[in-house]
């Protein structure tokens, strides 16, 4: 390493290292050098091993060089084996010696068999011992599979999947066969709440596979499947989800399964600069979009040390999940350790609809792939992460900002938000119905809402999350301001130079900021705030797109 900016060394060239370096390179610019250190070439886009044995998908790998270059990092092969976190110097495999300023470890997990007897599926390399089991189906050997959640540490909506999946494959070769889904939960995918989990019951039911829960799988022998107990399941093949286990690395503190507990920005108590990120931290719930949220929150950190004039925000887990089902998806989503309210619609939650939510990852590999992605998310979105907005607003938004880039060089001194955001604004309760809020946005001429709550800003309602809602048709006495809002809005800082708010604005492709002052919110920046009066006046009289 060794550059212009701090070096940032990323141990992993997973989800949680992808989000970061590009996090990073959003958010910290050239204040920062970073190099991806993995032992494979390419990144697995994993979630859809679960559909390819069933001709639904494939699985899809990157060359994380390509990726890496992409996104302004470097990659190097290898592998991190200890840290000497006093010298700050990372020991890799084969022989390397590399120096840091920060330190994050997304190394994530390794998978270990959990049920004796069973088959394991760890992802896109269990492809064939997938198929080599709908074929056996086919010929008739087997007649009852039970797929199994094991206890522990586990991610373990791939089971559900395959289950509903084998389900649809055996109705559509109209085979008879019985396909079970044994797990440690009371109910289906508890964790994403009652609303949610009740609909996947209900998706189970109609596809007939039967649910064990509170069950605790042990041993897959001959015909069958013993439990913790007394309990037996009826099975000729049982298919398990591996108990995850931290990867060790030499000289950091690790639990008894290898996980590294971290603080909500992600860092690692008793040393310093040394972050962890995604599975191989203590957080319990194993998943990639939480450890993109988690990626994210250590590289606002480390943006911020960088001097890059943030706040950085701490973790706050929101569990969002996607589950094939063979036939129509769910998106399944709920704020953890939050209300307890969860969602759970056909139609997209996000946007993109990718597998793995990741703010910055996401949107970048929909680019890399062409994945195409709709102009217009459907009427149900409720929770919109990454929006494109209509081409008219996009343009003439990116033309403010543009014009306040250019702007800028001609500021003597760093001008801060505090100095150009308005203090006129429109604050609803989260428990505010959408009826009260379109009045009060009508009253005040205003095209977007701030949702406090004892005035901390916890979410934006924008004209176009009111037309998302009209369009799902729901009742404007009935909705509330918490359901339909974005949550966790991107904010400014009142002491944050101008051009690092139009940054944030053109990298979010936002026109709007809330400004906070700790956690109180103080104002809202327009992009229009950021043009010097004389070269704004054509620009600010254009009608403004849908509150953007
Ligand atoms: C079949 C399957 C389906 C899934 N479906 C979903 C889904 O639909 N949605 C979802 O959000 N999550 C899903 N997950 C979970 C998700 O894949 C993981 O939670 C996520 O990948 C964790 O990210 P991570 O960066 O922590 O680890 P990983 O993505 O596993 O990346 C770890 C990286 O570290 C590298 N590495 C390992 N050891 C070292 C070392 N010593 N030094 C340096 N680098 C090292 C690895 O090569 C790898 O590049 C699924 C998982 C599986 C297996």
């Amino acid at each position: 390493m060794g550059g212009k900016g701090r070096d940032v060394l990323i141990a992993g060239g997973g989800v949680a290292a992808l989000e970061a370096a590009l996090a990073l390179r959003a958010l910290a610019e050239d204040r920062v050098q970073v190099e991806l250190l993995a032992p494979e070439p390419q990144y697995w886009y994993r979630p859809l091993a679960v559909a390819e044995p069933y001709a639904l998908g494939e699985v899809l790998h990157f060359e994380l060089s390509s990726l890496t270059r992409e996104m302004g990092a470097s990659f190097s092969l290898g592998q991190l084996v200890s840290v000497d976190t006093a010298w700050q110097i990372a020991y890799t495999s084969p022989g390397g010696v590399v120096p840091y300023a920060t330190l994050l470890l997304a190394c994530g997990a390794r998978p270990i068999n959990a049920v004796r007897g069973a088959l394991t599926f760890r992802g896109p390399a269990d492809t064939p011992t997938i198929e080599a089991l709908l074929a056996e189906i086919a010929a008739g050997f087997a007649r009852r599979v039970a797929f199994v959640v094991p206890t522990g540490a586990v991610w373990g909506l791939p089971a559900y999947e395959l289950a509903l999946m084998t389900a649809a494959w055996l109705d559509r070769h109209a085979i008879d066969a019985e396909v079970s889904l044994v797990t440690p939960e009371t109910a289906p995918l508890q964790l994403f709440g009652r609303e949610a989990s009740a609909a996947v019951s209900a998706v189970l039911e109609r596809s007939g596979v039967v649910f064990h829960g509170a069950a605790y799988a042990t041993e897959a022998r001959p015909g069958e499947l013993l439990l913790v107990g007394d309990g037996i399941v009826v099975a000729d093949r049982v298919v398990a989800l591996p108990r995850l286990e931290g990867r060790r690395i030499g000289g950091i503190s690790q639990t008894f399964e290898g996980f590294i507990p971290v603080d909500q920005h992600g860092r690692i108590a008793g040393v310093e600069d040394v972050y962890a990120a995604g599975d191989i931290t203590a957080f319990p719930v194993k998943q990639g979009g939480i450890a993109a949220q988690q990626a994210e929150a250590a590289a606002e950190s480390i943006a911020t040390d960088a001097g890059a004039g943030l706040v950085p925000r701490p973790f706050r887990p929101v569990l969002r999940g996607l589950l094939l089902t063979g036939s129509e998806p769910r998106f399944l989503h709920t704020e953890l350790g939050g209300s307890g309210t969860s969602w759970v619609t056909p139609e997209p939650l996000w946007w993109p609809p990718s597998k793995i939510v990741g703010r910055y990852l996401s949107p970048f590999l929909a680019e890399i792939t062409q994945t195409p992605v709709p102009a217009e998310p459907p009427s149900h979105t409720g929770v919109v992460v990454e929006t494109a907005v209509e081409a008219s607003t996009a343009s003439r938004r990116d033309r403010l900002i543009g014009l306040a880039a250019k702007a800028a060089p001609h500021d003597s001194t760093v001008t801060p938000v505090g100095d150009l955001m308005s203090t006129e604004l429109l604050t609803v309760a989260p428990e505010d119905t959408l009826g009260e809020v379109a009045e009060r946005m009508l009253e005040t001429d205003t095209r977007s809402a701030l949702v406090t709550e004892y005035g901390k800003l916890i979410g934006i309602i924008t004209a176009r999350d009111m037309l998302h809602a009209v369009g799902g048709q729901v009742h404007p006495s009935q909705a509330r301001a918490r359901q339909w809002m974005t949550a966790e809005p991107i904010s400014a800082t009142v002491s944050m130079p101008r051009d690092t708010a139009a940054i944030l604005m053109a990298e979010h492709h936002i026109g709007q900021l809330p400004v906070v002052d700790g956690e109180q919110l103080v104002g809202i920046l327009r992009a229009r705030d950021l043009v010097p009066t004389d070269t704004s006046h054509d620009e600010t009289t254009a009608p403004i797109g849908l509150g953007l």
